[in-house]
């Protein structure tokens, strides 16, 4: 057989295996805004994801997969739709697509910000870099602000500090920036990005839950990185959180860590997480699943606004699994075992 063509069977072999994906999505938006949001995918595009996945991929729900994954009965082409933070645009925009194709969804929802007016900081901190016209005081400098390209510098200059700080301390520099700069915040914020990026309540929760599509998890109270945490912060926020949410939803099993990094958490806030009842944890640690995948470190794939059509189903089809190694490692020694025969 030559070898060209012996390789190609190798490697479409190698990417029929389709190993489940899990995806993740952030906030799905209408117009475009205009701030850099680099987690808020198109409308148009994610209806487009949503009717190929529907069409010609098993779409299951988070649980699901986790049931296939324990009894080994995972079926090729499985796909599960996540969105971290809980954004109101995952039920005023998503919703309806999902529904159209009858595409299932786990939301994990940042507990303390439902029902609320508070933006998760850093989208706190895009919609005050919308507000004034020349610049902005933060930490003894002055960052210029007059024109996108600099809010956007501005944007990444801050964070960076911001980041330093304990988390919980985060907020109140926000506070402080506003106060400083003479911003009068309620008045001021930009409305359309204010309702784009809000997170959403309890009502269009249970809403999306009554119609048996969309599930929910837990993503913390605060939206802190864990291992940024002392142990008995961490432990509240994975804890507090679940009450929280099972106060409104009923019981929860699955648990998301925000940014979600390998340095994001560690094996004591898994712990915390397991002892807390959660049967199932999400990272954002790039990746694909199979039958021994553990549940208490799931990978997940973030699905780019930027992707094109053609990447997403690469992704989908094992470039992901291609670029982990193992299934490079794989190649490689199917290769040779040809050579060596
Ligand atoms: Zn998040």
């Amino acid at each position: 057989m030559p070898l060209g063509r012996s390789l190609t069977q190798i490697i479409k072999k190698q990417l029929s295996k389709y190993k489940p994906c899990i995806l993740t999505y952030h906030g799905v938006v209408k117009d475009s805004l205009n701030v850099p949001v680099w987690s808020f995918i198109d409308e148009k595009k994610f209806k487009e994801q949503i009717k190929l996945l529907s069409e010609n991929y098993n779409c299951i729900s988070l649980n699901q997969l986790i049931t296939d994954i324990r009894n080994n009965t995972i079926k090729p082409r499985s796909v599960v739709i996540t969105f971290d933070d809980g954004f109101e645009n995952n039920y005023s925009v998503a919703f309806p697509i999902l529904k159209k194709y009858n595409v299932p969804a786990t939301i994990f929802l940042t507990a303390g910000y439902i029902n609320t007016n508070e933006l998760i900081w850093p989208d706190k901190l895009l919609t005050i870099l919308q507000i004034p016209d020349q610049s902005i005081y933060f930490q003894n400098e002055i960052h210029s602000t007059s024109t996108p390209d600099e809010k956007a510098k501005a944007f990444f200059a801050i964070t960076r500090a911001l980041k330093q700080l304990h988390p919980y301390q985060i907020n109140t520099e926000l506070e402080r920036i506003v106060t400083e700069n003479n911003i009068n915040y309620e008045n001021d914020v930009n409305e359309q990005t204010f309702r784009s990026i809000k997170i959403m309540n309890w009502a269009q929760a249970k809403e999306m839950q009554d119609s048996k599509l969309i599930d929910f998890g837990s993503h913390t109270i605060t939206h802190t990185i864990v291992s940024r945490l002392s142990e008995q912060e961490a432990y509240n926020e994975i804890n507090e959180s679940k009450k929280i949410i099972e106060n409104h939803l009923g019981p929860i099993n699955l648990f998301a860590y925000p940014n979600g990094t390998l340095d994001d958490f560690t094996p004591i806030n898994r712990q915390q997480a397991i002892d807390a009842g959660y049967t199932a944890i999400c990272t954002a640690i790039t990746g694909v699943t199979d039958k021994n995948s553990n549940l208490y470190d799931l990978k997940r794939i973030t699905v780019s606004p930027s992707i094109s059509m053609n990447n997403f189903i690469f992704s989908l089809d094992g470039g992901i699994a291609l670029s982990e190694g193992g299934l490079v490692l794989n190649l490689f020694r199917k290769m040779r075992k040809f050579f060596s025969s």
